[in-house]
């Protein structure tokens, strides 16, 4: 439906940040933040001083929407992250970048993380050698990624990593274009987070 065609791209602009939900378009000067970075709706225009608990609500929901994470595994999350020695809100990013669908989104396999996630649900990755269709599985160190033999010829996944080769792979990932691999080489560390988001935000939330 029409209606809906600019769903996501009313999910940036309420975030007032480009989350890059669309695929190529989000790297062009079509993306609707270039040209219309207010909140969407009659009053979009108008500016809105958030409370306390907004402000923590926004940062929440715009990282929720940035991974394409529901409520309960984003919850789940973070309790993984409080339970784990460090700061809570940097493991927390650290553990949505580890999610498989990212990584392939990541290593340009995928336009955006969900046509990432639909691809990896439909069986076309294997990690270190075994079929792995479970989007949120989360990679290790040392992990290799890789298009299945028999998705090899896939025409679609060659024009996806042609479209997205200029997009830079983070440096706690190794791509091999050639093989159509990727490795990880370490976890992924806050500087390696390029989403502008406050987590000590989320935990303060998650926290009260
Ligand atoms: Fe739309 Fe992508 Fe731009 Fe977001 S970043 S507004 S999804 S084109």
């Amino acid at each position: 439906m029409a209606r809906y065609k600019d769903e996501q791209c009313r999910i940036c602009r309420r975030e007032g940040q480009k989350l890059f939900l669309k695929g190529s378009r989000c790297y062009t000067d079509k993306c609707s933040i270039s040209r219309r970075n207010y909140a969407p709706g009659q009053n979009g225009q108008k500016k809105k001083k958030l409370s306390e608990y907004g402000t923590q609500l926004r940062e929440k929901q715009k990282t929720k929407s940035f991974y394409g994470v529901g409520e309960k595994q984003f919850r789940k999350y973070f309790e993984m992250a409080s339970n784990t020695k460090g700061i809570t809100g940097e493991i927390l990013l650290q553990l949505l970048e580890s999610r498989l669908d990212n990584v392939v989104y990541r290593l340009g396999f995928g336009s955006s993380r969900a046509q990432s996630r639909m691809m990896v649900t439909h069986g076309t990755f294997e990690v270190n050698g075994k079929k792995v269709d479970i989007p949120s599985y989360l990679v290790k160190p040392g992990d290799v990624i890789a298009v299945r033999e028999i998705r090899k010829d896939n025409g679609f996944i060659k024009q996806n990593m042609e479209t997205n080769a200029a997009r830079p792979v983070p440096a706690w990932l190794e791509k091999d274009a050639e093989k159509l691999s990727g490795k990880v080489v370490r976890l992924a560390q806050r500087e390696d987070v390029d989403l502008p988001v406050e987590e000590h935000l989320i935990v303060e939330l998650y926290s009260k």
